[in-house]
């Protein structure tokens, strides 16, 4: 079967510049169901100020257009975003929810005391435990400061970064502790589990989060996942899906999870 994909940009990012009608047409071509816009918001990015501020009202437009246009029988698309969490922005993201109506929200960690992990400057002059470490106790902190979002993106997302790659480390090993708490926090508040594809293009040889998470999240009784390639291209488009959709079968997953109108659809595997 073919599975929805949940993330992806266009040029309303401020690092892609696919037209979002190329991605529809990749997505129609490789026979997906659907397809979730999940346009950047990182408010407040100091590294490129402004780089990441969402122009809200014409992606609104430009997506509702293309829905009414390419929405079908075979095919739908969903208007969401990705929010960029950082504590101080959290009442301004509750505003901004309860102002649109979005069909999916992401809630992703990108900044971490200021500063990118995609940027070497994060990782400088920390040892690399405490960086990885840092990174999961910051999110901890996002996502109790604002918990409104649907879905956790690319939970070790950080792990792209740095030296993790090559020296072998592990994301979840040393870091059982914080993971097990994000993982606890997100199940006790039908927060669903984001399985990002993204991971392969930056060399991983797993997902965000990795399959030792995946698993954990499971067994600690966690239900809700979302599948996205995070394309911000489209060839990228539903990348990988077929091994994921092996992998977490075989983990237990009998459905996966997609948002409309902010309410998870249940789509069963098979
Ligand atoms: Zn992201
Ligand atoms: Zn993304």
């Amino acid at each position: 079967m073919k599975i929805w994909d949940s993330h992806m940009h266009s040029r309303f990012s401020g690092d892609s510049e696919a037209d979002p009608v190329e991605m529809i047409l990749k997505a129609q071509r490789i026979g997906l169901p659907g397809i979730t816009f999940t346009d950047h918001l990182d408010w407040d990015f100091q590294e490129e100020p402004g780089l990441f501020d969402l122009d809200i009202p014409k992606y609104n437009e430009e997506i509702h257009q293309l829905m009414d246009k390419y929405n079908s029988q075979d095919f739908n698309i969903n208007y969401g975003i990705e929010l960029g969490l950082q504590t101080h922005l959290a009442n301004r993201h509750h505003l901004l929810l309860l102002e649109n109506n979005f069909d999916y929200v992401i809630g992703s960690l990108h900044v971490i005391d200021g500063m990118d992990p995609y940027y070497p400057a994060y990782f400088e002059g920390k040892d690399p435990t405490s960086a990885y470490n840092h990174a999961y106790e910051c999110m901890l902190e996002n996502i109790v400061a604002f918990n409104e979002f649907d879905s956790l993106g690319h939970l070790d997302y950080v792990f792209r970064y740095g030296p993790a790659k090559e020296l072998g480390i592990d994301s979840y090993d040393k870091y059982k502790n914080i993971v097990d708490e994000i993982l606890h926090y997100i199940i006790a508040h039908d927060i669903a589990l984001e399985i990002n594809t993204g991971a392969f293009r930056k060399g991983l040889k797993e997902p965000n989060p990795n399959i030792q998470i995946i698993k954990q999240y499971k067994n600690m009784g966690g239900k809700l996942i979302t599948i996205g390639a995070d394309a911000h291209s489209p060839e990228y488009v539903g990348e990988k899906f077929d091994e994921m959709e092996k992998l977490l079968t075989d983990i237990g997953f009998k459905s996966y999870q997609v948002f409309k109108s902010r309410t998870p659809i249940d789509i069963p595997f098979n």
